[in-house]
Parts: structure tokens; C-alpha cells; sequence
């Protein structure tokens, strides 16, 4: 393949996607090599092929808000591939949200699903919608308005949306129930569903405890371990919830969480209530972790501060896309920071990637590291089409196995000859063999 002609043409296609094309750079520079070793790809074009999505929905989303307004929203669904199982990825529910960042989160969903073992294409969607400072009755209406649009795409076995930023069990329940109203028909359409209608257990948990999983795979391959090690998280939402639990039980100190008011600093350690205050502020859906500091005298507040200035052994990025950039990760590798878990789907710009590959720090990307909660919704998928329901356990113990299994592909494909662990390469590899073969044994169907 010809990455200059290739990312050419891209950027010529896809003028003003800064993200998609972040997102597509990152990948083709990193197989390329892979690719030209092995000529099937290039006859079949499997990397052009896969550079497009299938398809684009982009529609209204009109709803009334509690003043009796009219109000218009946009709503999106970009079904990317569907060469190893039905379109599978979360809605974004977010005012960042545009055609480009679906577009990018759909690409990397593409990737992370096929890393997770499971049969599941990629796909992603949202909507401009704020919900910040709605009442449970817009975000209903909004939800129901959403959704009567979104069901004409979307199926048990064609596409399965499920949760990301600002799509939690509420909005997964107002959306379950509207298409359940339309259709007629109690199925596995969402996952993140509520776990007396066909959810999953760990489901919320997932994405936090999976990232814990993937983080302690790069420990042991460092012989190191993870007990009585710093970390420090950004966001306070699901996934750093999630995190943070999983690293009480597992004996590290988280010391820090943030939000996009500034960050918090406890030398005491977030545990135990403080993590479950986390969710609390988390379900407010006010956007600030300020309040955190008030409740809490051991914790310091730093307004308008990133915390990655916080001195610690782990970071965990559990924001958004292009939260940590190359000066951010310039001040982790100068306070010590051995090990960045990508949670957040791109949530290193490239330059921060490059600077602390070069600096020799363990970094994870988000396409593998936060695979645990799309992995749990394929056996929340699994469950529903038996009809049974498994235990606390068994899920627990599966997704920890998918997350070795991703750790030990990432490892696979990814060690360098100094045994530098170049973990973005390994995932984009392993995540790009299974579909380019899915396509190419399908025949030019996309
Ligand atoms: N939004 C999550 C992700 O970025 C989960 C998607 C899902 O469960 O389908 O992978």
C-alpha cells in the first residue's frame, strides 16, 4: 500500500474531519509495513475498502422541552463494517458530537470489536444533544424522538447500539422502551439494558474493570504489579468509576479524578463512598466535579487544572478524544508516569503518543485497552439470544479472559526488537487481520 497516496486521497475526500483523519493516520501508519508484507491486501484493496464507511445516517431529531419549545437536534448512525458480525458500537450523546466524530469512533469501533474475539462489526452513533442540566422528561422526549427515527436501521441482528458519553442505563431504558413501542418486539436491540429487561451484570462496570485487566497484563509483562502503585484518572463518568473500583480491590491508590471543571487531588485515595459519590456526580449530569472537594476535607480542588500535573506511577485517561496532549504527556513522563491506559477512545493526540513511545512508556491505546465494555455487551448479546441470564462470575471471568486474550495479540504483534511493547501497532494489526480476511473470503460485497 501507498500511505502518502492513500492519506492524500483521504484527506482530499474528508476535507474538515480533523478526527477521522487522526484516526485512520494512526491506523495505516502502523500496518503498513504488515500490509505490504503480505500482497493479498493490496489485490483485494482491503484498505481502501475499509477506509469507507458502509453507510451514513444522518437525520432530525425534533422534541419539546419543558418551556414548551420547539427544539432541533441532530442524530447520527455510521454503520462502518459488517464483515464479522452485525454493526455493534455506543451513541454519543454530547454537543461535540458531529459527523466526523462518529465517523472516527465508528473506524476505531471497527478495530476494538474484532480485537474482543467476539462476532461483531463496527458501527457508532449520537447526537448533538447537551444533556446537560435536562430534566429526566426532556432527555425522555428527546430519547423517544431520537429513537423513532434511529429504529428504521437498526436491529438484533443488523445493529446493536448500546451506551458512550452521555448514554447511560436512563437513556438506554426511554430509548429501549420507544423501540419496543414501535416494533412490537422485546429484543436484543441495545445492550446497557436495565438487568431485569435483558441486561447484563458488570455491564456498567466493564469498560473500568477491562482497562484494569489490560493494565495489569503490562505489568506482568514488566514483571511489576499493580498493589500500592499512584494512578490518577480523568473523568468521572462510567469508565473512571469503573476503574477506580477495580483498583481499590486490586490494592493500587487512585489520587486523583477529574472533570472538565479542573481536577481533584485526594492524598488520602479515592475509595470505598468517595467512588461511589463518583457515580452520584456522575448521574447529576451537571459536568463538574468540584462538589467532590466539599464533601470530602481530605480532597483539593484545582479549577481549570489538568490532572496529569499530579504526580503518580499510572495515568488513565477516561474523558474524551485529545484530552492528553504532547505537553501533558511531556509533564507525566516528567513526574515518573511509567504506564498510560488509553481509556477514552482516542483520548491521546498523536504527538502525546509519540512523545511517550519515545520516552519508552508502556502505553495502551483505547481500541484495546477499553474493549472490556463493547466485549461485555457481545455477552450481554450472547445472553439474550439464549435467554438466560449468567452470574456475576462467569461474566466477570470472561471479560477477564478477552482482555488477556487482547493483551496477549497486542504483545503478539506489536514487540519491538528492543522487547518494547509498541502497543497501538499490535492492536491496529491484530484488530485488521480478522476483518480484511472476513472481506476478503465475502467476496467485493463492500
Ligand atoms: N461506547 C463503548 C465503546 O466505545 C461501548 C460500545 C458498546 O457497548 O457497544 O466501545
Amino acid at each position: 500500500m501507498d500511505l502518502k497516496k492513500i492519506m492524500a486521497e483521504l484527506e482530499a475526500k474528508n476535507p474538515a474531519q480533523p478526527l477521522y483523519l487522526q484516526a485512520a493516520k494512526e491506523v495505516l501508519e502502523t500496518i503498513a509495513d504488515f500490509v505490504n508484507e503480505h500482497p493479498k491486501y493490496d489485490k483485494y484493496a482491503i484498505v481502501e475498502r475499509i477506509l469507507e464507511p458502509e453507510r451514513i445516517v444522518k437525520f432530525k431529531v425534533t422534541w419539546v422541552d419543558d418551556k414548551g419549545q420547539i427544539q432541533v437536534n441532530r442524530g447520527y448512525r455510521v454503520q462502518h463494517n459488517m464483515a464479522i458480525g452485525p454493526y455493534k458500537g455506543g451513541l454519543r450523546f454530547h454537543k461535540s458530537v458531529t459527523e466526523d466524530t462518529m465517523k472516527f469512533l465508528a473506524f476505531e469501533q471497527t478495530f476494538k470489536n474484532s480485537l474482543t474475539t467476539l462476532p461483531m462489526g463496527g458501527g457508532k452513533g449520537g447526537s448533538d444533544f447537551d444533556p446537560t442540566g435536562k430534566s429526566d422528561g426532556e432527555v425522555m422526549r428527546f430519547c423517544q424522538s431520537f429513537m423513532t427515527e434511529l429504529q428504521k436501521y437498526i436491529g438484533p441482528e443488523t445493529d446493536v447500539p448500546a451506551g458512550d458519553i452521555g448514554v447511560g442505563g436512563r437513556e438506554i431504558g426511554f430509548m429501549y422502551g420507544q423501540y419496543k413501542r414501535l416494533r412490537g418486539e422485546h429484543v436484543g436491540v441495545l445492550t446497557g439494558k436495565g438487568l431485569e429487561w435483558g441486561g447484563s451484570l458488570i455491564r456498567p462496570e466493564a469498560t473500568g474493570f477491562g482497562a484494569v485487566y489490560f493494565l495489569e497484563g503490562m505489568l506482568a509483562e514488566k514483571k511489576d504489579q499493580l498493589k500500592g502503585k499512584r494512578v490518577t484518572l480523568s473523568g468521572f463518568g462510567n469508565v473512571a468509576w469503573g476503574a477506580a473500583l477495580k483498583l481499590e480491590e486490586l490494592g493500587a491508590k487512585v489520587v486523583a479524578i477529574s472533570g472538565p471543571d479542573g481536577y481533584i487531588l485526594d492524598e488520602d485515595g479515592i475509595t470505598g463512598e468517595k467512588i461511589a459519590y463518583m457515580d452520584e456526580l456522575n448521574q447529576t449530569r451537571n459536568n463538574v466535579v468540584a462538589p467532590f472537594a466539599q464533601k470530602y476535607p481530605s480532597a483539593k480542588f484545582f479549577p481549570g487544572k489538568k490532572v496529569w500535573e499530579a504526580k503518580a506511577d499510572i495515568a488513565i485517561p477516561c474523558a474524551i478524544q485529545n484530552e492528553l496532549d504532547e505537553q501533558d504527556a511531556k509533564l507525566l513522563i516528567q513526574n515518573g508516569v511509567k504506564y498510560v491506559v488509553e481509556t477514552s477512545n482516542m483520548g491521546c493526540t498523536a504527538e502525546a503518543v509519540t512523545a511517550l513511545q519515545k520516552a519508552k512508556v508502556a502505553f495502551a491505546p483505547g481500541k484495546a485497552a477499553n474493549a472490556g465494555g463493547v466485549a461485555t455487551s457481545g455477552l450481554e448479546m450472547s445472553q439474550n439470544s439464549m435467554k438466560l441470564a449468567w452470574s456475576r462470575e462467569e461474566v466477570d471471568e470472561k471479560l477477564n479472559a478477552i482482555m488477556n486474550s487482547i493483551h496477549a495479540n497486542c504483545v503478539k504483534y506489536g514487540k519491538e526488537k528492543d522487547g518494547y511493547i509498541n502497543y497501538v501497532k499490535g492492536a491496529n494489526i491484530a484488530g485488521f487481520i480478522k476483518v480484511a480476511e472476513a472481506m476478503i473470503a465475502q467476496g467485493i460485497a463492500y
